[in-house]
């Protein structure tokens, strides 16, 4: 498990918090009282992150910051101090957060702070700045606070890399840059992923407002003036990505299916709709499989419904790990399944097909010590021609029907 070192001499308080992060999240909390038990502890474990009072018996005046820092780790300084020239050079250190002690409501700031943090590691974000020194003060910042950063000079550059990796969360864009401009980048972005799948970040110098204006007219998500304070720019790059992670929580709850996480059905034909579109142009050959488990009223029977729920789960991930990422795998009701092998031919189609056949038949489901299930599933596959999809979907589910006759366990195509 991973842990956090939280040196503070107040007893009371640094228990407090120990408690409230073992009880709200996974990690194990070490408690140093002094900066010479904080060294021990530091020498022994390596830590996700440090909370660090600057005010300590044998280092009264934030030494534990520098020392805690030296050694590679990040720190957010605990203090009773608002003192602004003080927090201006707590700051200027490479910490993550300054955060008050004084109450309730700042150790939940804390909790809230470190599940953040720890959110923030699957992000990736793309720094697009021609200024190398701004290009590294924030390539800075944002790996302080756990994003997964790829810095780039300018605005080919950046499309180039959105090709490479297309699961990125956030574009925090400069404004003036030579060839495509900050506004021009978003334009291009905006082509391909809208404001919910992918947050951009502009950052101006200009004092012109127009450009801030512009910016969100052409899709940003907000703005960051220079010169900004380190404050802002974390407040910001979390609070964007956060709203990120909140629509596409309640988008995934519309489009999956909720025991198996799977695409329902209304996901599918609506992305369907799109994809025929593209395939009409493209040319792209694609496979329709229906796939329903065998006899699977009986295992219902014999085992209670919570059991046939969970094969219906295993089938599920057994499918998920055999078709790619661009297949559209959906549940269409109880044990029947739908995929949608994208750009396929019939050859690899019937590989993919039957070693998903395969892996289900040798598959062990262990409902308890004394008892195993074995199962089979039947599939029948389209492939689409210049039918419409219901077509196609309808001559899958032929197939199947005859897979069923024909004794089960099986696949058969058109
Ligand atoms: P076949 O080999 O012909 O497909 O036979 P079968 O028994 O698998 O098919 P049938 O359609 O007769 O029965 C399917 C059963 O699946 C009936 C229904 O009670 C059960 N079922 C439907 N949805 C769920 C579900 O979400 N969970 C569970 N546990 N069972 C379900
Ligand atoms: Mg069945
Ligand atoms: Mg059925």
């Amino acid at each position: 498990m991973k842990r956090i070192l939280i040196v503070e001499d107040n007893k009371t308080l640094a228990k407090l918090l120990a408690r409230k992060i073992e009880l709200s999240l996974e990690y194990e909390v070490d408690i140093a009282y002094k900066l010479s038990e904080a060294k021990l502890f530091l020498k022994k474990y390596t830590y996700f992150l440090t909370l660090l009072d600057i005010n300590l018996p044998d280092a009264p005046n934030g030494e534990i910051v520098d020392y805690v820092l030296s050694k590679g780790n990040r720190a957010i300084v605990l203090s009773a101090n608002i003192d602004k020239d003080f927090r201006k050079k707590m700051l200027q250190k490479n910490i993550i957060d300054y955060v008050n002690k004084s109450g309730v409501d700042d150790i939940n700031y804390i909790i809230q702070t470190i599940s953040r943090l720890e959110k923030n590691q699957k992000h990736k974000v793309l720094l697009v700045d021609d200024s190398m020194v701004f290009r590294k003060t924030m390539k800075n910042m944002l790996e302080n606070l756990f994003y997964q950063v790829i810095a780039v000079a300018h605005g080919e550059e950046a499309l180039s890399m959105l090709n490479v990796h297309p699961d990125m969360s956030m574009v925090i864009t400069d404004y003036n840059m030579p060839v495509i401009n900050g506004l021009e980048l978003t334009h291009e972005i905006r082509k391909d992923y809208n404001k919910t799948e992918l947050s951009i970040i502009a950052i101006s110098s200009n004092n012109d407002e127009e450009v801030n204006a512009l910016f969100l007219k052409q899709g940003a998500n907000d703005y960051i003036k220079k010169p900004f304070s380190k404050e802002e720019f974390s407040c910001r790059i979390n609070n964007s990505i956060e709203a990120l992670e909140n629509i596409q929580f309640i988008t995934n709850h519309a489009n999956r299916d909720f025991l198996t996480g799977l695409y329902n059905r209304r996901y599918f034909f609506e992305n369907m709709q799109e994809y025929i579109e593209d395939v009409k142009e493209s040319g792209e050959q694609f496979a329709v499989a229906m796939i329903d488990i065998d006899n699977f009223k009986h295992i219902n029977d014999t085992y209670g419904h919570d059991v046939g729920d969970k094969v219906i789960t295993s089938i599920s991930e057994i499918i998920r790990t055999n078709t790619s990422y661009r297949d559209i795998v959906a549940r269409f009701s109880g044990e029947e399944f739908c995929i949608v092998l994208k750009n396929i031919n019939k050859y690899s189609a019937s590989d993919i097909l039957e070693r998903l056949r395969q892996e289900v038949e040798q598959f062990i489901f262990n409902v308890d010590a004394a008892n195993q299930i074995k199962f089979t599933i039947s599939i029948g596959v389209a492939l689409h021609n210049d039918d419409t999809l219901e077509e196609t979907i309808n001559q899958a589910d032929m197939l199947l029907y005859n897979a069923k006759q024909n004794g089960k366990n099986q696949i058969l195509f058109n």
